[in-house]
């Protein structure tokens, strides 16, 4: 590959000098490329889908980066109503959705205009519009570095919680390989997010045909601001860069009363919205935070990278603005961006 810096390989276009980068297009070159590197522990790289929730360090990565473009769904029948749709690391999550859409397939719906690859889905339990990966999700099959070898990982023991996962603790020890869903032939989920109720202009419960609730969501999505669009102002971007944090219940009851939206997730836990924060501390779209760093023009909870922008400078912005968050309310905001290669 053409690349020798981490940059080209993320969405926010930052990161530094990389050794080998390992193309995975060909499922059946998987065992070759373990076969290349290593199959243990030590040897692990670092893996890659489109590099759209990393912060890339400036130092960059002295070992290999796997990016996984492997493209594909094979689908078996279960019974008259369900499928097992098998579908490979790099097939983008967007196309996924799509797909099952066309097929009038329901589980995936709502995940509609997510960047990034279905390989990578589990790692924080992606999730949008009331609905995460983790409620169409069977099974895994990684290659665990630890053990160095192939696994098959029931759902069951990734431990998928509101954006995250066993993946999340433990950092290079498994590559996914294939993800497998049970998708049903039926309507969509019932709708269980307002402002997706509201686009639709249905009540909170019903069930439109799956591809109404892929239109609504991508339309949703466009105008919120919450689509990556390449050629845009805001190409270079990892998305929203904290998590909605967990609040107490005294804590949801102070800060709704101040005008700020909480929800609970679907583990129970209470959470405010983490670009309210933000907002309820000065911060605005376009507003300009480091050199080359800004909030994104559509959305405060997104930051943008621009001429001059450096990881160490996106990352450094994140604490500041956590520190702030939590001076002004107690707070705390945790980073979704995973930092990935060497960070001093
Ligand atoms: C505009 C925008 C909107 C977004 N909206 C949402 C949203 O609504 N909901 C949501 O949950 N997320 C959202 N995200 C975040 C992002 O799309 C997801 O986290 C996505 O799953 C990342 O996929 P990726 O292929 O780009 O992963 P990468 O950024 O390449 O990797 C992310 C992490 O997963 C690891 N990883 C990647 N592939 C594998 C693999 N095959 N095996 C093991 N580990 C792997 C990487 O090492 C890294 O730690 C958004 C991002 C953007 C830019």
């Amino acid at each position: 590959m053409p690349h020798s810096t981490l940059a080209p390989l993320t969405t926010l276009r930052l990161g530094g000098p990389v050794g080998d980068i390992l193309n995975l297009a060909d499922p059946d070159d998987w065992l070759e490329l373990v076969r290349t590197i290593g199959d243990r522990q030590e040897d692990a790289p670092l893996t890659l889908g489109h590099g759209s929730n990393v912060v890339a360090s400036d130092t960059g990565n002295e070992g290999t980066v796997a990016v996984m473009n492997t493209r594909g769904i094979a689908v078996k029948r279960m019974d008259d109503d369900t499928v097992a749709a098998t579908v490979q690391a790099g097939h983008p999550l967007a196309d996924l959705v799509q797909w099952a859409a066309a097929e009038h397939l329901a589980g995936i719906e709502c995940l509609a205009g997510i960047p990034g690859t279905t390989g990578a889905a589990p790692v924080q339990n992606v999730g949008a519009y009331g609905q995460q990966i983790s409620d169409a999700l069977d099974h895994l099959t990684v290659w665990d570095w630890d053990m160095g070898r192939l696994r098959t990982l029931p759902a069951q023991a990734c431990h998928l919680r509101h954006r995250h996962s066993r993946f999340k603790n433990h950092p290079g020890r498994w590559t996914i390989l294939t993800t497998t869903f049970h998708l049903t032939r039926s309507p969509a989920a019932p709708i269980g997010y307002q402002p997706l109720a509201d686009e639709l202009g249905l009540h909170l419960g019903v069930r439109p045909p799956v591809a109404e609730v892929t239109a609504a969501v991508l339309a949703n999505r466009c105008r919120r601001g919450l689509l990556l669009d390449p050629h845009g102002p805001d190409a270079h971007q990892a998305g929203s860069v904290f998590l909605n944090p967990p609040v107490t219940a005294a804590q949801a009851a102070c800060w709704s009363a101040a005008g700020c939206p909480v929800h609970t997730d679907s583990d129970g836990q209470l959470r405010a919205s983490a670009g309210w924060l933000l907002e309820h501390i000065g911060y605005r779209p376009g507003y300009k935070i480091a050199a080359g760093i800004q909030c994104s023009n559509r959305r405060t909870l997104t930051l943008t990278a621009h001429d001059g922008a450096t990881a160490t400078g996106f990352a450094q912005a994140l604490t500041e603005l956590s520190a702030q968050v939590k001076i002004a309310t107690g707070i705390r905001l945790q980073p979704e961006p995973v930092l990935v290669g060497t960070w001093p």
